[in-house]
């Protein structure tokens, strides 16, 4: 259960955008290929644990949302979370609030007995408005109170920062506070045992930071059909440290994945115009032009088979391209930068739309229940865009996305065609910057196992925030 609760935790961590808005659950940062790491399972294999795994970790980001039906703050009482109110020596009484859903300031102030009258001076400061305005439900308020009078405030809105609203006289003072952290880059390495996410926790990294270096491989490496047993990884990443305590780790800055004796490494890199990007140790970049899966699916429920007996027809006819199986109204994402050459109703296919991508690739969607808005012919789009969500129009026995891939005309696997790599190379004068800048980096990866930030934490690269 606090395993489940930490997970969450993190879940809505990474859902806190640095204002406090919340994200949906889609948009924390996996890129697309890991999302359908989470639903490959299946398809993949038992022998693919991860899969597994990552799937509970996308499903419990949902409940997030709703936290309240999980943990009421009866429940947190009793776990000892929230202890009894403590009264000081002045009279007043200091309190933990968990909002529930549907909560506004005003109730909770009823709720707690408190002076409604209040509120305006309360909200009067700029930073009390911006950082009160929304109130997420499982969120905690720190409180302290003389009868009906509301001495103080506190709401902690990430890990870093704290709004602080205190009262002077009849009005409030509100401010944010911001916590100073110390970064470490720490190395660490694993190899794969039974899953990859047992492999990082056995290496003292987060769930978040393994994901984060799936994400800079997955132009490379396919992480749910290419992992092996055996597979290594090294990898440096920062480490934000307060009062001798690790309170989160930041970015990877360089990293070794080795899979099925290939090595593949990569570097993070500030351009001098402050691009930031992902680089081979020789200056490329490791950015994806072309995603392999254009949607978070749940099965493969036919391949790609020129000569396959088709189940409506019920005779021979080439499958031309693969069908994901997929709720209906699951998104669909363009999986490289492209035009659109076709949008609309295409016989068997039904809604269907055409995506041109230069250098005689073309994709086509399939079946789609209906188009994103103004998916039309000519207009541009760009990786990542949602282009339109799966449905089950034409000839079809359910919902998915027939997914096809044309290379001048030709119908090409779209789970194995090579994938245009778009790797950019540096900037002829940006090179002798990079080179000295990654060099130390890369020899800290190199540096074998023994160089860990957790056996000479104050040696290690650091930089003070304040
Ligand atoms: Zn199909």
């Amino acid at each position: 259960m606090s395993r489940f609760r930490g997970i969450l935790r993190q879940a809505a961590a990474a859902a806190s955008t640095r204002n406090g808005r919340r994200l949906p659950w889609f948009a924390i940062g996996l890129s697309l290929p890991l999302f359908s790491l989470g639903f490959l399972a299946p398809a993949a294999g038992p022998a693919y644990q991860d899969a597994l795994r990552l799937d509970l970790v996308l499903s419990e980001l949902t409940p997030v949302f709703t936290l309240p039906l999980l943990f009421n703050s009866s429940d947190l009482v009793k776990a000892g979370e929230f202890g009894h109110p403590d009264i000081s020596v002045d009279g007043s009484r200091a309190i933990r609030v968990e909002i529930r859903r549907g909560d506004t300031l005003e109730r909770i102030f009823r709720r707690e007995g408190l002076d409604t009258a209040q509120l305006g001076a309360l909200l009067a400061p700029a930073a009390a408005r911006e950082n009160l305005r929304i109130l997420h439900p499982g969120d905690e308020l720190r409180m302290r109170h003389d009868g009906p009078t509301l001495l103080a405030i506190s709401r902690k809105l990430d890990t870093f920062r704290t709004l602080e609203i205190t009262r002077e006289g009849e009005g409030f003072d509100a401010r944010v506070t911001e916590l100073s952290y110390e970064t470490r880059a720490a190395r660490t390495h694993g190899e794969i045992r039974s899953s990859l996410f047992g492999a990082a926790a056995k290496a003292g990294i987060a769930d978040s930071t393994i994901m984060k270096l799936a994400g800079i491989f997955a132009s490379q490496i396919d992480f749910v059909l290419d992992l092996r047993e055996g597979d290594s990884f090294a990898v440096v990443y920062e480490e934000k440290w307060h009062d001798g305590e690790k309170l989160e780790e930041g970015e990877i800055l360089a990293a070794e994945f080795i899979n099925q004796g290939k090595a593949h490494r990569a570097v993070r890199y500030q351009a001098a115009d402050g691009h930031v990007g992902y680089y081979t140790p020789d200056g490329l970049s490791l950015r994806k032009a072309f995603v392999r899966v254009p949607l978070a699916f749940s099965r493969i429920s036919s391949d790609f088979n020129l000569s396959r007996k088709h189940p409506i027809l019920n005779r021979i006819r080439a499958h031309t391209g693969v069908d994901y199986a997929a709720p209906t109204g699951t998104p669909i994402r363009a999986p490289g930068d492209g035009k659109v050459a076709f949008s609309g109703r295409k016989g068997g296919y039904g809604n269907a739309i055409i995506l041109e991508h230069g250098n005689g690739i073309t994709t086509l969607y399939g079946h789609l229940s209906r188009f994103a808005k103004g998916i039309n012919a000519g207009r541009r789009v760009s990786q990542g865009d949602i282009i339109g969500y799966v449905g089950a129009t034409g000839l079809a026995t359910g919902p998915h996305l027939h997914y096809e891939y044309r290379v001048n005309g030709k119908y090409m696997n779209p789970r194995t065609v090579k994938l245009p790599e778009g790797s950019t190379p540096l900037a002829a004068g940006e090179r002798e910057r990079f080179r000295e800048m990654s060099a130390p980096i890369l020899q800290q990866l190199d540096d074998g196992g023994d160089m860990l930030a957790n056996s000479q934490p104050d040696k290690a690269s650091a930089s003070q925030r304040t």
